[in-house]
Parts: C-alpha cells; sequence; structure tokens
C-alpha cells in the first residue's frame, strides 16, 4: 500500500509506493542490435564518398596510403559560424544579456 512520507528535516512529502516496483516488463521487448553495413554508396561519411563532403580540416591516417580513421569536416548546416558572435536574447527581446541575467 502506497505510503506518504514526510522528510523531518526538509519537510517534503514523497509517496513511497513499493507495489510499483511490480509492474510487468513484458512490454519492454528485446529489440536486436542492429549492425551497420560496412559501405552505403549514398553515405557522405563512408570512406571512398569524401568527395561528397566539405574539404577535411583534419584528418587521422590509417597504416595504408590514403586511408583514414577519423575525419573532420565542417558542418554544411552548422548552427553557429566560427567567428560569429551570436546574439543572446532574453524573454523574446533581442541584445546582450545584462549582468545579473542566469543562463544554464
Ligand atoms: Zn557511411
Amino acid at each position: 500500500m502506497p505510503e506518504l512520507r514526510q522528510n523531518r528535516i526538509t519537510k517534503e512529502w514523497v509517496i513511497v509506493a513499493t507495489e510499483r516496483a511490480k509492474r510487468p516488463r513484458d512490454l519492454a521487448l528485446a529489440r536486436p542490435v542492429k549492425t551497420p553495413p560496412a559501405y552505403v554508396p549514398n553515405c557522405p561519411f563512408c570512406p571512398g564518398n569524401e568527395a561528397n563532403t566539405p574539404p577535411e580540416i583534419l584528418r587521422v591516417s590509417g597504416q595504408k596510403e590514403g586511408e583514414w580513421l577519423v575525419r573532420v569536416v565542417p558542418n554544411k548546416f552548422a548552427a553557429l559560424s566560427p567567428g560569429a558572435s551570436p546574439q543572446r536574447t532574453v524573454h523574446g527581446s533581442s541584445g546582450p544579456l545584462p549582468d545579473s541575467a542566469f543562463m544554464r
């Protein structure tokens, strides 16, 4: 049976419902892990399709000639641009935040 308990220090109330731990888990189906294919012809990130990305800005080469392990390319649809000074808005107004503003 659920109980309401009060934290004597904080005075907060919580519900303790031990019956909820007995909920059936039959509805949670185990999904098989999908292994991605080694190569997708129209995928710009697959080896061999490098021409479909902007020029790389960093590469970690592999041991074979022309092989790469990691390629870094600019985001074609970046939310922020390098060197830009994005404006912060407070409650719909534009302009810099006041010094007392709180941002997470
Ligand atoms: Zn790919």
